[in-house]
């Protein structure tokens, strides 16, 4: 009987060294150099300029499996910073995108971050369309997405990890974490995959 390479199986090498895979995502050796960064309120494991082939590829390539071995490095992230989370939520996307992609990246990332340490999963969070913001200035996107995110429900938990792939300017984390608070959380943390730049 021919051996089958397990890259055969999965078909696809690790997209961060390009090595065989020997776990569905990235190998076991890149995943141990994934080490969670903390700053302040946000977690992450690396800036997006190191990162950038696995964000597009958990986004744009049915990379659903890369979603696992990132969750676990965040995880331990999460669980050394001591936050005490309640519940984990994801930054929403909209529905078009879910329908082409056939899945959310962040909330994807989510429910294997929630899986990890044992915290419920509950999706709270719903957007509204806003047209595309990238022509406009900082201040006008600014105020427009201030209302871009609203809570559907009464909130079940005060203490929030919110998740999402990227952090670029943090204009969104802090937009939906202006929506939690209004809505009674008392505190909400941050899990991103990479950072565009040093977050503060
Ligand atoms: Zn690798």
């Amino acid at each position: 009987m021919p051996l089958v390479k397990i890259e055969e199986i999965l078909g696809a090498r690790c997209p961060l060294c390009g090595g065989q895979l020997d776990q569905p995502g990235i190998c076991r050796d890149c995943e141990a150099g994934l080490r969670a960064d903390r700053r302040g309120n946000l977690i992450y494991l690396d800036t997006y300029r190191n990162l950038k082939g696995l964000v597009r590829r958990l986004k744009y390539r049915g990379g659903s499996s890369l979603a696992r071995p990132l969750a676990r490095s965040l995880a331990k992230g999460v669980a050394e910073a001591g936050w005490q989370i309640e519940a984990i939520t994801s930054v929403p996307t909209l529905w078009w995108r879910i329908y082409l992609r056939g899945y959310n990246p962040a909330e994807v990332l989510a429910k294997e971050i929630a899986g990890e340490l044992g915290v419920e999963y509950i999706r709270v969070l719903g957007r509204r369309y806003a047209p595309s913001q990238t022509r406009r200035s900082p201040d006008v996107r600014a105020s427009l997405r201030a209302g871009t995110f609203y809570v559907r429900r009464q909130l079940p938990a005060r203490r929030w990890l919110l998740v999402d792939d990227v952090w670029t300017t943090g204009g969104t984390f802090r937009a939906v974490e202006r929506a939690l608070r209004a809505a009674g959380a008392e505190a909400v943390f941050g899990a991103v995959i990479a950072a565009s730049k040093k977050p503060v």
